[in-house]
Order: structure tokens, then C-alpha cells, then sequence
């Protein structure tokens, strides 16, 4: 008998759990009861505090007959609610689903339908879409507002306040951890540029391995204090909100994206570690000198979500932070991919170094596997940096599917690939780098050109605080390059000045043929609407 086929050698309770980021706040809670877990303004909340009140919303939820399989949506900022419901929610069995607060009305009464949202957590900021939302949706979920006192005005919608729903919860109730870790935990809608939003639908097992991954890859400890500058509604906070408690570190909650504040709060609290879009990092850089502190400690700060020019990267080290920067969807549970530092980058210049890092780079650890292939045969390109193919992923943190979509979910896994949607080339040394999401490819005279290249340029002039390329119809070369630019505070460049500047540092049929000045529509998480300047693009051709 082989060491395969020992019948002794099964699995069973003893050996085999189901895989739940809920075991980390227990954990926490258990070695450092009296460590701070949340901050949120004056507040501080111990980790026996945290787990305290998750229980008590678990029972609040189960007194209301909210349980196995249901959906709670909440609409909220980074606020004390918001990281609990990432708990409470699924100690009651039932699936988080964190709205995306810049929606409009019409697709949140859409996602309270499509989820069967059984009740809803909501902070008086966003009253009026909700009450419109609401107004329009078929079925009504029970509401209950967050009353917050960090945040003034706005209407309260609901029967009860967040802090009396809690105290209708008691935390001696019994709870469970899922007993299956492919149960689903949590609902993600993308954000849906064209048409209705798809639910992403995460299960346990997949939001553990990620949350490992997250704490691995950015060096979390239980001394990390991490700054919430990324929405919890995105990716599940990129599944930080599991990942600081896995490593039994400090939530610092955050509302809004206030450059003074967040200096103030990194000073106050010494934060480590934030995340956020480029954008994000741009802000910081941009701050007014009056908002800036210098660091007087090690801060990390890891970006994604969309390219980062390496002149953003460099700008935030000139300030004292480290960056680092990942690669992920929705559909991945956030992070999937990093831009994986050698040692021998340090000895390069700042320019060729943050050019590297600009890179998506390679799978993490909890990654089954990232390829660049042809979308069709899945043949992988040559690793030559120029053939361009489409990013294909594998692994246990890939969503379990679209929710009540099982054609998108079909195509999106065909071959047994997760297809993102997004074109890149792989380098010699392995490393991926995104060219343009299929969608914002631009193919001037049958040549590729890629929207992030030109962008790539465009930042590297000393005027330039933010660019974005799209495709603008053309007569003659099919498309051309059109570039949409927000000059720095007190900045001056003609359009002439941006295309000389060009010409000097791209391939001409590179070079954007208009440039239109401005500042550039952006999403909640801080991606440049590409679509909009598209039509923008459109209308303004020759
Ligand atoms: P949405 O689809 O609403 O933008 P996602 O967070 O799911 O929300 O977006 C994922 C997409 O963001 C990826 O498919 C990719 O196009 C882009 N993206 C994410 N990280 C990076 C990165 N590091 N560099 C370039 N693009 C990125």
C-alpha cells in the first residue's frame, strides 16, 4: 500500500479547515485583546473591542432573520461600520457587498435588485443617492444609518441608527465560521462602463489567500499601522481589510482623500503603510508645501489599479516613501501580481529604476500562475518585450464567478483561464507590462500604439501633473493619438510645446496629434474615465 491510499491518512477536523479570513480577527483578538485594531478620529477601538462589536452585528443581523446566503449591501466611507461589516456580515452567514459610493442612483437601485439586498448599512453622506436609489428600487431593504460624528448633514433613511442596530446584537450569541471555505463571503460589482455592473462573487478560501499574500508582499506586522487611503468598497480595500487583522496590526480609518489630513494622520499615528491609485500618490506629491510633513519614519506605500508613471513614482521616494506597486482586478481579489524589486536595480539611475517598477511585474505566491497569451489558441508570447498578447490568470484567488451570469462568467474563465482584458508584452527577464486594457489600444495606420506609452512621455514634461490618451477617429490613419492633459498648479505649456516635446521622445506615428487641456474625469478609485474623453475625442475630430 502506497503512501497515496492509507486509509488513516484522510482529512478531517483535525487536519483540515475550511479557510476563513474570520479566523483572524478571532486570533487577534485572543493574543492582543488590548491592541489598538481601529482608529477613527478620537476613537480607538481595542482588537477584544473590534471583535466585540462584529459578534453583536452578527446577532443584530441573525435577530433580524439575516442569515445563510443573504446580502447586506452598506454604502460608506473608510468608517469603523465599513471594516466590521467585513466580519459581522459573514459571522452571520451572510455575503458583504460594499457599494461603490460614487454610483449613481439608478445602478444602486440596480444592485440592491440584482443582489437582493436584504438590508442596508448606510452613512448619511450619501443620503441623497441612496434615497433616490431606494426610491426606485423593487424590493426595499431594512436601512440603518451610520450616524457618524466625523461627517455633518445628510439625511438618516432608516429605522435605526448603526450604533442602536449593534446594541439590539448580543456578542454572547453563537456564530459560526463558514463550514465550507467555498461559500461566497463577499460581492463585488465592477464598476460596469458599459451596461449593467457584473457581480463579482468572492468565496472564504480566496479572500484568506489573498489576505496572506497582502500581509507576505508588504511586509505587515503587528506593528503595521495602516492608513485607510483606499477604499474598503474596492476590492474589498485590495483584501487589506482581512490582511492588517491577519497580521494583527492598526486600522486608521480615513473619509475622504484630504492630502493635509493624511499627512497629519501618518505624523500622529506613525503610520507604515498605505495603498492607493496613482492618483492618490499624485495628490500627495502635489500637496501644497503648507500640507506636506517630512516622514520621520519608514512609510510604504503600494499603488495599483492603474499604471503608475514612473515620475510619480519617483516624486513620492523623493518624499520619503517606498512604493511598491501591484497589479489586480476585481476579479482577482485585488493584488495578484507585483512588480518584484532586484537587488541590482539599486545601483541604476532613479529614471531606469522607476521605469522597471512601472512594470506589472510577475505572479505573487498565492497566484496559481499569470501568462501572456494569444486570446484564442492561449499560446504564450515570446518573451521578446514587443509581441503583444492578452493577460491570462489562474489561481484559488480568482472570483467564483459573475453573479446570475453564467455566459460572462463562461467567457471570462474559457479555457481555463480567467481573461482580464488586458494587453501586455512580457520582457526577457519574465516580467509582464501592460501595453492598454483591450479596449484603449490605439491603432494608428495598423500599428499598435499604446495609450500608456504616450502617457508615460507626456508626465515625464515639467508641466504636466496628468495625462490620459485615447483613440481619436482619423480619416486617414484609421485612429490617432489624442492626449488630454492637467497641468500642474501655476504651470504654463501650449499644445505646441506638449507635441515639440513628444516628437523629441516618441516614434512620430506615436506622437498625439491634439491636445486638449483640462482636468481629467476620474472614477471612486481614481481612474481616468477613459471612455468619456473618448467621445470627447470624437467630437472633436477633424
Ligand atoms: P474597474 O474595472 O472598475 O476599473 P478593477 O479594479 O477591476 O475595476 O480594474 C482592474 C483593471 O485595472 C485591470 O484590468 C487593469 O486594466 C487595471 N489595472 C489594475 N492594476 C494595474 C496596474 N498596476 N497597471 C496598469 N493597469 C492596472
Amino acid at each position: 500500500m502506497g503512501i497515496y491510499d492509507e486509509p488513516h491518512l484522510q482529512r478531517g477536523p483535525a487536519n483540515h479547515a475550511p479557510l476563513t479570513p474570520l479566523s483572524f480577527l478571532v486570533r487577534a483578538a485572543a493574543v492582543y485583546p488590548d491592541k489598538p485594531a481601529m482608529i477613527h478620529g478620537e476613537r480607538l477601538f481595542t482588537y477584544a473591542e473590534l471583535l466585540e462589536r462584529c459578534r453583536r452585528l452578527a446577532s443584530a443581523l441573525r435577530r433580524r432573520g439575516i442569515g445563510q446566503g443573504d446580502t447586506v449591501s452598506v454604502m460608506a466611507p473608510n468608517v469603523p461600520a465599513m471594516l466590521e461589516a467585513h466580519y459581522g456580515i459573514s459571522m452571520a452567514g451572510a455575503v458583504l457587498n460594499a457599494l461603490n459610493y460614487r454610483l449613481d442612483a439608478k445602478t444602486i437601485a440596480f444592485i440592491f435588485g440584482h443582489a437582493e439586498t436584504k438590508l442596508l448599512i448606510t452613512d448619511r453622506e450619501f443620503s441623497p443617492t441612496i434615497k433616490e436609489a431606494l426610491a426606485l428600487a423593487a424590493r426595499k431593504p431594512i436601512v440603518v444609518d451610520i450616524d457618524d460624528p466625523l461627517f455633518e448633514g445628510g439625511e438618516k433613511l432608516g429605522e435605526l441608527d448603526y450604533e442602536a442596530f449593534l446594541a439590539t446584537g448580543d456578542p454572547a450569541d453563537e456564530w459560526a465560521m463558514p463550514d465550507d471555505e467555498w461559500q461566497a463571503c463577499s460581492l463585488n460589482y465592477t464598476s460596469g462602463t458599459t451596461g449593467n455592473p457584473k457581480g463579482v462573487v468572492y468565496h472564504h478560501r480566496g479572500a484568506f489567500l489573498n489576505a496572506v499574500g497582502d500581509v507576505m508582499y508588504f511586509g505587515l506586522s503587528s506593528h503595521a499601522v495602516y492608513l485607510w487611503t483606499l477604499p474598503m468598497f474596492h476590492c474589498n480595500g485590495w483584501c487589506y481589510t482581512w490582511a492588517v487583522t491577519a497580521a494583527c496590526g492598526t486600522h486608521v480609518c480615513l473619509r475622504r482623500i484630504d492630502p493635509a489630513l493624511i499627512f497629519a494622520l501618518i505624523e500622529r499615528h506613525g503610520v507604515t503603510h498605505l495603498c492607493g491609485a496613482p492618483i492618490v500618490l499624485n495628490l500627495l506629491a502635489h500637496a501644497p508645501d503648507s500640507a506636506k510633513r517630512r516622514l520621520d519614519h519608514p512609510v510604504k506605500m503600494m499603488t495599483g489599479g492603474a499604471a503608475p508613471p514612473s515620475t510619480i513614482i519617483a516624486n513620492m521616494e523623493r518624499l520619503g516613501f517606498t512604493v511598491a506597486h501591484g497589479y489586480g482586478l476585481t476579479e482577482s481579489y485585488g493584488p495578484a501580481m507585483l512588480c518584484f524589486e532586484q537587488d541590482d536595480w539599486a545601483a541604476l539611475s532613479l529614471a531606469e529604476r522607476t521605469a522597471l517598477m512601472a512594470r506589472q511585474g510577475m505572479e505573487v505566491a498565492t497566484l496559481a500562475g499569470a501568462r501572456v497569451v494569444d486570446p484564442v489558441s492561449l499560446r504564450d508570447v515570446p518573451a521578446d518585450g514587443a509581441a503583444i498578447g492578452e493577460i491570462v490568470l489562474r489561481a484559488n484567488t480568482v472570483m467564483k464567478g459573475y453573479l446570475k451570469n453564467s455566459a460572462a462568467t463562461e467567457e471570462a474563465f474559457a479555457g481555463g483561464w480567467f481573461h482580464t482584458g488586458d494587453l501586455a508584452v512580457r520582457h526577457a527577464n519574465g516580467y509582464i507590462e501592460i501595453k492598454d486594457r483591450a479596449k484603449d489600444i490605439i491603432i494608428s495606420g495598423g500599428e499598435n500604439v499604446s495609450s500608456l506609452e504616450v502617457e508615460e512621455a507626456l508626465y515625464k514634461h515639467p508641466a504636466v501633473m496628468e495625462a490620459a490618451v485615447v483613440a481619436q477617429p482619423d480619416d486617414k490613419w484609421g485612429e490617432c493619438p489624442c492626449a488630454f492633459v492637467a497641468l500642474k498648479p501655476g504651470a504654463t505649456a501650449t499644445a505646441d510645446d506638449i507635441v515639440a516635446f513628444c516628437r523629441a521622445n516618441l516614434a512620430h506615428f506615436k506622437v498625439p496629434r491634439a491636445v486638449v487641456f483640462g482636468a481629467l474625469p476620474k472614477t471612486s478609485t481614481g481612474k481616468i474615465q477613459k471612455y468619456l474623453l473618448r467621445e470627447q475625442a470624437k467630437s472633436l475630430a477633424p
